[in-house]
């Protein structure tokens, strides 16, 4: 299993990660979220978020 993490420190809620991976991302009231239970392993959207937030808010592990 591999998880994802947002730190909500740096996420900006620009909404790019839900846009790439909603099965993983979600905007929560104000800051992005993972979905509870959520598994990256074999989602390479995962990756894709990661790599896309313009803030790096986004670990995968
Ligand atoms: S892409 Fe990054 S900054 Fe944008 S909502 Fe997702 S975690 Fe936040």
């Amino acid at each position: 299993m591999k998880k994802a993490y947002v730190d909500k420190d740096l996420c900006i809620s620009c909404g790019l990660c839900e846009q790439i991976c909603p099965q993983v991302f979600k905007l929560g009231d104000e800051k992005a979220d993972v979905v509870e239970g959520a598994d990256c392993e074999g989602q390479d959207c995962c990756k894709e978020a990661e790599e896309s937030c313009p803030t790096a808010a986004i670990k995968v592990e």
